[in-house]
């Protein structure tokens, strides 16, 4: 059953910390290149569900590749992206939170929807 939480997470040493209420009843795991080699699980969470507790995006590097929709943004001290971001089709912006950022949650117990992202 879906149920919005509100957690908190962060990269590997700090530098960057937020708050973001989201429904972890499923993630998303991707097969695009970078997620394989990140090993990224995601979930969505509107900007208005997304608050930084220490530091902020400019703190973090953003990467990006292909048709360049989505920063990837990490942290240029420990390497860790916690989450990107990217805009919905109607403009709105999306947090796409690195799940094994978040504090306190149990990974082997999430339900792992593959999402196809090589090949689009
Ligand atoms: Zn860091």
């Amino acid at each position: 059953m879906a149920e919005q939480k509100k957690y908190t997470g962060g990269c590997h040493c700090g530098k960057v910390r937020f708050e973001a209420t989201t429904d972890l009843s499923s993630v998303i795991e991707c097969n695009c290149s970078i997620c394989t080699k990140r090993g990224l699980l995601l979930s969505f969470v509107p900007s208005e569900q997304f608050a930084f507790v220490a530091g902020n995006e400019a703190a973090l590097k953003d990467y990006q590749f292909n048709k360049k929709v989505v920063h990837h943004l990490f942290c240029p001290d420990c390497g860790i992206e916690s989450f990107g971001t990217g805009q919905t089709p109607d403009g709105r912006k999306m947090y796409a939170v690195n799940v094994r950022c978040l504090d306190g949650v149990d990974l082997a117990s999430l339900k792992r929807t593959p999402v196809d992202g090589r090949s689009r």
